[in-house]
């Protein structure tokens, strides 16, 4: 049974792509920064008769929990067949009305503080997760690293005028983090080239949740489809690509 640990798990898309991933037969590793929260979550999960999951108290921004999370998972198996590293933050606060609160987020007036805490969650947790996996995920047949990225982390569509979120100011913190995540994601996957590793970046759409104050138009379900998709191709499949198939329908490839 092919073995998933997927972080930020126990709740949103992250959830919901180990409730898929469960319901398709795969063992899933249910990260969550909160290990009550993550017990909540498995809870749910095995009362609608999904068994094969366990929580994993992993907090991406936090070197001794991520090495504790690899040790534990260590112990349960040799080898870990997918990463999805879903774990994520906006750093965008709102005011009441639901409006960003623009000032420590924008090119010009953004905190550095804010910055370096984006950062830390959506850049360094994600190659600390990535590095201290990367050896039992070099043990499977077929690995897949799936990096849960944005559409406003691409500087090509960012930098068109025609692109719907051009003048989004909200997005310089969090866009650049995860122009960021895609530039590491490029590495990683030629660094990679030459195994059986798959690496993509995926945007999971526009989707209501937490991170968005529910203001997103897509549902959770259809964003980790989108997600799971790419933990999930051949060994014909991709490496070294971003998607948004909200983006482009066709064939889902978008460009960095
Ligand atoms: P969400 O509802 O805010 O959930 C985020 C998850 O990440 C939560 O489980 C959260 O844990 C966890 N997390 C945050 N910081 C963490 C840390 N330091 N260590 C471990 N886990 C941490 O967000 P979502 O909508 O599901 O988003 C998931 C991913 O999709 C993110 O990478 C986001 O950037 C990306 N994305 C979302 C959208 C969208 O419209 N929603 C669009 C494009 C991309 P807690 O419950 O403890 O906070």
């Amino acid at each position: 049974m092919k073995k998933i640990l997927i972080t930020g798990a126990n709740k949103s898309i992250g959830f919901e792509a180990a409730k898929q991933l469960l319901q398709k037969g795969y063992y899933v590793y249910l990260g969550s920064r909160n290990l009550e929260n993550g017990l909540e979550a498995v809870k749910k999960l095995k009362a609608e008769g999904l068994t094969n999951v366990e929580a994993i108290q992993i907090d991406v921004t936090d070197d001794d929990s991520v090495k504790t999370a690899r040790t534990e998972i260590g112990k349960k198996t040799d080898t870990l067949d997918v990463l999805i590293n879903n774990a994520g933050i906006s750093g965008i606060k709102f005011d009441t009305n639901g409006n960003p609160i623009l000032q420590t987020i924008t090119a010009i007036d953004g905190s550095i503080d804010t910055f370096k805490e984006v950062y830390e969650t959506n850049v360094y947790g994600v190659i600390r997760v990535t590095q201290a996996f990367l050896d039992l995920l070099k043990k499977a047949p077929e690995p897949r690293i799936v990096m849960v990225s944005s559409t406003v982390g691409s500087l090509s569509l960012q930098s068109d005028p025609d692109w719907p979120f051009y003048n989004y100011a909200k997005f310089a913190v969090y866009g650049s983090s995860k122009s960021a995540l895609n530039m590491y994601t490029v590495h990683l996957a030629y660094e990679l080239r030459d195994t059986a590793f798959k690496v993509n970046a995926i945007d999971p759409g526009y989707t209501k949740s937490d991170f968005n104050y529910h203001q997103g138009t897509g549902t959770v379900e259809e964003a980790a489809s989108r997600v799971i998709k790419y933990a999930l191709i051949g060994n014909d499949g991709p490496t070294g690509k971003f998607f948004s198939e909200e983006t482009n329908p066709e064939t889902g490839e978008i460009p960095w």
